[in-house]
């Protein structure tokens, strides 16, 4: 475990992978294994043609609050241009998001937004005011993107999952789920074949599929929410036929 460190470069030596770290170090590993997110690295030193994630229109406002005695599971509003889901995590608290239209990307800042979000609030009824006025510190916002890398998702012996391989927007709930569900069928692949290359190839071949219903299904989802005129039972339809489509087993 090397902690505060990264990856300057992979050289593939034919029977495995040279890695030179930030501080100059290297090492050499049977398996390189990319899962550093949306942004990672791993895929821009593997797949250097395959740009960045793509904007979709809209951002993600989360924060967490003490939880109105109301808030037993999970309510959702709708508004104009937005949509807020809370969602009861623990008997003290509640997580709120709040999905909104931004045709731009907004320019990225830290700090704590609860003062904005408040704002963007303001329309809402129901218990969305006493959570917004008890915000907790740390509000933040997040440009909603995505990214589908093509099968296969290796190059050599250096192999990418999760958001690194695709990253979704949150509209099913479900690219962490995916992004575990690698983690898990790279490891079966792997102990199942003596050969490496094998074992890859059979793991984008079982995960390609699955992982691009989600983001795609996710991305028009999205484009449908920032449409006045779309058809909201497609919509439903849509969530339900994914939903449905994600029991099968992996
Ligand atoms: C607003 C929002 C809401 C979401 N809601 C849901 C949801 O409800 N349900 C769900 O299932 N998913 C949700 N997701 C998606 C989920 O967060 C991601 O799909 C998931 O975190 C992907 O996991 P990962 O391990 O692939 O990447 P990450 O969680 O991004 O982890 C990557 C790790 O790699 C590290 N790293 C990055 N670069 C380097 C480097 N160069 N060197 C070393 N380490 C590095 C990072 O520090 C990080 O720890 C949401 C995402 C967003 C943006």
């Amino acid at each position: 475990m090397r902690l505060d460190s990264t990856v300057d470069a992979l050289d593939e030596t034919g029977a495995d992978v040279d890695v030179t770290f930030r501080d100059g170090e290297h090492a050499r590993y049977d398996l390189v294994i990319g899962a550093d997110g949306v942004h990672s690295r791993v895929r821009h030193l593997t797949f250097p043609e395959i740009g960045e994630e793509e904007y979709v229109g809209q951002v993600c406002w989360r924060a967490v609050a003490p939880r109105p005695p109301e808030v037993t599971e999970y309510l959702m509003y709708h508004g104009a241009g937005s949509k807020v889901g809370l969602v009861a995590i623990s008997a003290e608290q509640v997580y709120l998001y709040m999905l909104q239209n931004v045709p731009e990307p907004p320019e990225r800042r830290g700090g704590d937004r609860r003062d904005e979000l408040r704002a963007a609030l303001a329309e809402y009824g129901g218990s969305v005011p006493q959570v917004a006025a008890t915000l907790e510190p740390g509000a933040e916002v997040r440009r909603l993107t995505s990214l589908l890398v093509p099968a296969p998702w290796h190059r050599g012996r250096a192999v990418l999952i999760g958001d690194a391989a695709h990253a979704t927007t949150p509209h099913i709930s479900y690219g962490l789920g995916i992004a575990v569900e690698d983690g898990l069928v790279l490891t079966e692949e792997l102990v199942a074949h003596g050969s490496t290359a094998a074992a890859l190839n059979a793991f984008s071949d079982r995960r390609f599929e699955r992982a691009r219903m989600v983001v795609e299904n996710s991305v028009q989802l999205s484009k449908w929410e920032q449409d006045p005129h779309a058809d909201m039972a497609a919509y439903g339809a849509l969530i339900g036929r994914t939903l449905g489509a994600l029991t099968a087993p992996i």
